[in-house]
């Protein structure tokens, strides 16, 4: 990593490619803020393994990494075949609920494949789209009775085992969180996650499921949502409320939606969560020919650019780095591109309109200030995390918000917020003697010399009283 700073966080999910103790180190030195474990995939001992040894190496590398756990939500797959079935175009084929109600009555064999979920004959329209695959395959529904439905092959291919199932627009009535996921979330607990990330959130009561069950086992784990779906598209505003933080979940939205729409829900979803003061995560295909290219295309380039130019707060990696031949330089790659990007944005500072109140008036200050002072950074102490949220929410256009914690759980937590460095230090028993300790500690770790421009913000003893404070100081 270069020395000068990167605002744009870095998330990457980690996967056979990655998973080695070796890979790990060369990961997190490359500028890792999160790794994600998507439990789509995962067995619990392999997720116990992997979290135990994330720690393990972020203790000898000496940078704390978070660990974000995907739990996978509802979702509709096929059920195993035999050997892959090619579909033909025009082909009539069926989805079939009940087992054995695979073959057409009129004496000529219609093909079949089961789905695992039971209701998908109650949800479903006639004329509606199904489509399989990450939407390789598209059909559309003929008919249906009690145990099947009958569909036409739109776009024919070939139908592999257990192949996720995308339906735009038909609302599902398969449960938010389910029993899954509540399985993997209390391997996630046991092990010590720091965030869990909800599929396919469709509405913001979704989000207050798992909110309960998290509270139930007094976890301070966050929730992010992410947003797959058309659904998720009419209840952005409340979901973007209900959670701790938003995840762009392009892939399956891709499918869900018109894909010529999905810039637009991109752009807006990202604008919300500024207003709305949330962390945002921009994710899926990034990098995606790097899986096999050392180097990206240069419409990849220019997307990682986009997000960074919205001033999303993470930029994330998927198969890049599960299975991809070059995860440690997609990681670079991001790297290198968000520095470059962050320096020609001339963002004006957001005032995300729930923040309203004295204390937020008073962080706003410090960022205007930052602002004035070429070359300044805030530094801010943070307990429970709210000066560090609501600085980085207010987005000041180049000052690093040096945030100092004493507790390393929220240390972790703070790697999601765009342009926050988090420190682990513990506080003094006055504010003023962590004021100073805080100014040593950076000192020592050459992040601040002699000459800068702190703005500190923090709260301050006056008079026995805890009040918040901006000060301006010239370190000596
Ligand atoms: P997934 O979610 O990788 O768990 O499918 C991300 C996405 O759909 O973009
Ligand atoms: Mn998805």
């Amino acid at each position: 990593m270069s020395a000068s700073f990167r605002r744009t966080r870095i998330i990457f999910t980690l996967g056979p490619a990655t998973e080695s103790e070796a890979m790990l180190e060369k990961m997190i030195r490359a500028g890792t803020d999160i790794v994600r474990l998507n439990m789509a995939h995962a067995k619990h001992d392999w997720t116990r393994t992997v979290i135990r040894r994330i720690r393990a190496v972020s203790e000898r590398v000496g940078r704390e990494v978070a660990i974000l756990m995907d739990i996978k939500g509802p979702e509709i797959r096929t059920g195993d075949v035999a050997a892959p079935i090619e579909l033909k175009a025009g082909e009539i084929f069926d989805f079939t609920v009940k087992p054995g109600a695979g073959n057409g009555s009129g004496g000529e064999e219609i093909r079949s494949v089961d789905v695992n979920y039971q209701n998908l004959v109650n949800d479903i329209q006639v004329g509606d789209t199904v489509l399989v695959d990450n939407g390789l395959l598209r059909l559309e529904v003929l008919e249906k009775n009690d145990a099947r439905i009958r569909c036409r092959v739109l776009i024919p291919g070939s139908l592999a085992s257990r192949r996720h199932i995308n339906l735009p627009g038909v609302k599902v009535n398969l449960p938010s969180f389910t029993d899954k996921d509540r399985a993997d979330t209390t391997v996630g607990l046991e092990e010590g996650i720091d965030f869990v990330a909800l599929s396919f959130v469709r509405e913001a009561a979704d989000i207050e499921l798992l909110r309960a069950f998290l509270r139930e086992r007094k976890s301070k784990v966050r929730i992010i949502a992410k947003i797959e779906d058309q659904s998720a598209i009419v209840h952005l505003d409340e979901i973007v409320r209900a959670c701790d933080g938003l995840m762009v979940a392009r892939g399956d939205l891709g499918i869900e939606c018109p894909f010529e729409d999905l810039p637009v829900i991109q752009r807006r979803a990202v604008r919300t969560c500024l207003a709305q003061g949330r962390p945002v995560i921009v994710a899926t295909h990034m990098l995606e020919s790097m899986i096999t290219q050392p180097v990206p295309t240069r419409a990849e380039i220019t997307d990682v650019a986009n997000a960074v130019y919205e001033l999303a707060d993470c930029v994330m990696l998927s198969g890049e780095t599960t299975v991809g031949k070059y995860p440690v330089e997609c990681v670079q790659m991001l790297d290198k591109i968000s520095r470059r990007i962050e320096s020609e944005t001339d963002s004006a500072t957001r005032e995300p309109s729930v923040f309203t109140g004295d204390r937020m008036k008073v962080l706003h200050s410090a960022v205007v200030l930052a602002n004035e002072i070429p070359f300044s950074k805030i530094l801010t102490f943070t307990r429970h995390g709210f000066m560090a949220h609501g600085l980085a929410a207010l987005r000041p256009v180049s000052a690093p918000i040096l945030a100092v914690t004493p507790s390393v759980e929220l240390l972790r937590q703070l790697r999601l917020l765009r342009a926050v460095e988090p420190y682990l230090m513990p506080f003094a028993a006055e504010p003023d003697a962590t004021i100073e300790n805080a100014i040593g500690l950076l000192r020592r770790a050459k992040r601040i010399a002699p000459g800068d421009k702190l703005i500190i913000a923090s709260d301050i003893l006056s008079q026995d009283r805890l009040v918040d404070s901006v000060q301006l100081r010239t370190v000596t």
